[in-house]
């Protein structure tokens, strides 16, 4: 079919310059055959499927990172309480220290888990799973930083917390924030 030079696809209805040799969006030739129209059209709809899945690559990075989390902090829980040990036997009475401390190792054992539940949620691609893993890395950005300035104020220079914790949970946000985008441009069909 020609329309001023140009022709329209049998096989997708696009319109394709006089110039093009085949349809440049399903590269079925201009006088294509039923075969050819069939073909072009599968090819199309395969296309279409592939656009549609998160490529693994993309959620595989938040997963991981998670589940490393997830470790993390169940470990760092369990230490905690570990370390509560050693202050009672070590003859340690300050109340307020024994409070912070169970707070926060129960705090971080229970984001572990919720980190490893969110880390199996992203494997299969569920949004809130994204949505909590961007809260998550905002809450333990400002937690980390809160940790050690409650816990180990000489520590480490607060600027070096502060760079690290962007860092650690800047690097989680943007993987978080990378697959959520993924994933809601990938639900609208590609057309
Ligand atoms: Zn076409």
């Amino acid at each position: 079919m020609t329309v001023s030079g140009e022709w329209i696809c049998k096989a997708c209805w696009q319109k394709n310059r006089a110039r093009d040799e085949v349809c440049w969006r399903c590269k079925a030739p201009p006088d294509a055959s039923a075969d050819e129209v069939a073909q072009a059209q599968q090819g199309l709809e395969a296309r279409r499927e592939r656009a549609s899945k998160v490529p693994d690559a993309v959620v595989a990075v938040p997963v991981v990172v998670f589940r490393g989390y997830a470790k993390a902090w169940q470990r760092g829980g369990l230490s905690l309480f570990g370390l509560l040990l050693l202050f009672a036997l070590g003859g340690v009475t300050d109340l307020l220290w024994f409070g912070l401390t169970i707070g926060f190792g129960l705090g971080l054992f229970i984001t572990g888990l919720v980190a490893a539940e969110v880390a199996e949620g992203m494997r299969e691609r569920e949004l809130w799973a994204y949505l909590a893993g961007i809260a998550l890395s905002v809450a333990g950005g400002l937690g980390s930083v809160l940790a050690f300035s409650i816990f180990a104020p000489d520590l480490i220079s607060p600027t070096a917390i502060r760079f690290s914790s962007v860092v650690v949970f800047g690097g989680a946000a943007v993987a978080a924030v990378a697959g959520l985008v993924l994933l809601l441009r990938n639900r609208v069909p590609v057309g």
